[in-house]
């Protein structure tokens, strides 16, 4: 595509990147066939050709509305785009240079800016969003629907390992997660202990920055950034930790773009990569290691296990690109995996955008609820906290992590697939 950007743009390190992105685009239009919004609302401006269009009229000197902003709000980030565009357009990074731009020529009304401030105030904080949570739980039922929606009821996280390992792997210390399903680190800190690893939580690290990033706070991002890697920076430097393993692939995504977020940083930038690339999903690192407890456990699992539907989040399979490890490793511990149509598209959690833009975002849940419940499966299974108390919120079935059901199937099996009882 050929772009004439505007002056005040052109020779920046944003402009540069956004017209090589825009250069590459061919305008073929493949990308809107797999785009969530697109297929909701028919719109050319609410599929990423659309978009990237209205974007390159911006940055040419277009002055941007508040029709803009919204066809751009609308966007899930979920990259399902970048994934089909045959071009390899990075359509993720220049929907946020457009976003930036976009924002910062239309200003938002009042009430809209207070709810996207409030949001990344409360929700980014432990202390305050943790006891937010429990208050919330004891009055569930004067919540809103939507809010209450988003509140899975409390289930118990079950024993942290005491053990001390030689091996040792950070585990994020998040603040979603934590606070609304504190089940799903316990169960990870279980199963790495099975396996010989210690998980290690640095008190100093706190939230990864996804929505403050998610919400055009690109200088508090920065700053969570650097405050985690503040706090891992000597466990790695000293080689005492292999890896920062990550059970929220949104987290994961977010830490894993850590270098290109301070990348002008000086004094971080070297530190960022290296955070960056010791980022690992866990079905980047537990694949391989588990296999050698699959044949421990090959006695049938019960039906209420044993058929389930997986639910790969986008910001596993399109933003890490991370596909068929944790579908594999189920089916050899037992899991009988249930058909998923359309499993490439979004769920419409995205981050915060369930609640900035709660009816698309329903829209999408209820699809794909139809889609992962069609062939009865027991259990709904994911690898994301938004993904799975957006999930939980109207399924007919329990909705948990991947790695809860691994570390229910190895307690049912204990003796024998404990390596450390070998
Ligand atoms: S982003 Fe890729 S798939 Fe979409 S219109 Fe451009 S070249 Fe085609
Ligand atoms: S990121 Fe997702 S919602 Fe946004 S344009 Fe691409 S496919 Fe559509």
């Amino acid at each position: 595509m050929q772009t004439h950007l505007a002056d005040w743009i052109r020779n920046t390190p944003n402009g540069a990147e956004a017209e090589s992105i825009l250069r590459a685009c061919v305008h073929c239009g493949f990308c809107n066939a797999t785009c969530p919004t697109y297929q909701l609302l028919g719109d050319e401006l609410d599929g990423p050709r659309g978009r990237i269009y209205q974007i390159k009229q911006v940055l040419e000197g277009a002055t941007p509305s508040a029709a803009t902003q919204l066809h751009l709000d609308r966007c899930l980030t979920c990259m399902n785009c970048e994934t089909t565009c045959p071009s390899g357009v990075r359509y993720g990074r220049l929907v946020e240079i457009g976003r930036a731009t976009v924002d910062a020529q239309v200003p938002r009304r009042f009430a809209q800016r207070l709810h996207r401030d409030a949001l990344r105030f409360a929700v980014t904080r432990r202390w305050l969003f943790a006891p937010a949570v429990r208050v919330g739980r004891l009055m569930r039922g004067l919540l809103p629907a939507r809010w209450r929606e988003m509140l899975p009821p409390a289930r118990a996280a079950g024993t942290w390992p005491r053990r001390t390992h030689a091996r040792k792997m950070l585990l994020l210390n998040g603040c979603v997660q934590p606070a609304l399903l504190p089940a799903v680190d316990a169960a990870t800190a279980r199963v790495l202990d099975r396996l010989g690893i210690e998980a290690v939580i640095a008190a100093d690290s706190r939230c990864c920055g996804a929505i403050d990033q998610h919400l055009g706070a690109t200088a508090r991002a920065q700053a969570r950034a650097r405050r985690n890697i503040d706090a891992w920076w000597p466990l790695l430097e000293r080689g005492e930790v292999e890896a920062i393993a990550i059970n929220a692939s949104g987290c994961g995504a977010t830490i894993k773009d850590y270098a290109h977020l301070l990348r002008d940083d000086p004094a971080y930038a070297h530190k960022a990569q290296r955070v960056s690339e010791s980022a690992r999903d866990l079905a980047e690192i537990l694949p391989e290691l588990l296999q050698a407890l699959a044949p421990h456990t090959s006695a049938p699992l019960p039906d209420a296990l044993r058929r389930v539907a997986f639910h790969p989040p986008c910001t596993l399979q399109h933003t890490q690109r991370v596909r068929g490890a944790v579908e594999t490793l189920l089916i050899a511990f037992g899991a009988e995996l249930v058909q998923v149509a359309d499993a490439h598209l979004c769920c419409g959690a995205a981050g915060t955008y369930a609640l900035l833009q709660s009816g698309l975002s329903s829209q999408l849940r209820t699809r794909k609820l139809e889609n992962l419940q069609r062939e009865t499966p027991a259990m709904i299974l994911s690898a994301n906290v938004g993904c799975l108390t957006h999930l939980e919120g109207a399924a007919a079935i329990p909705v948990r992590h991947w790695i809860e059901w691994i570390d229910t199937v190895l307690a049912r099996d204990s003796p024998r697939a404990d390596p450390s009882k070998a």
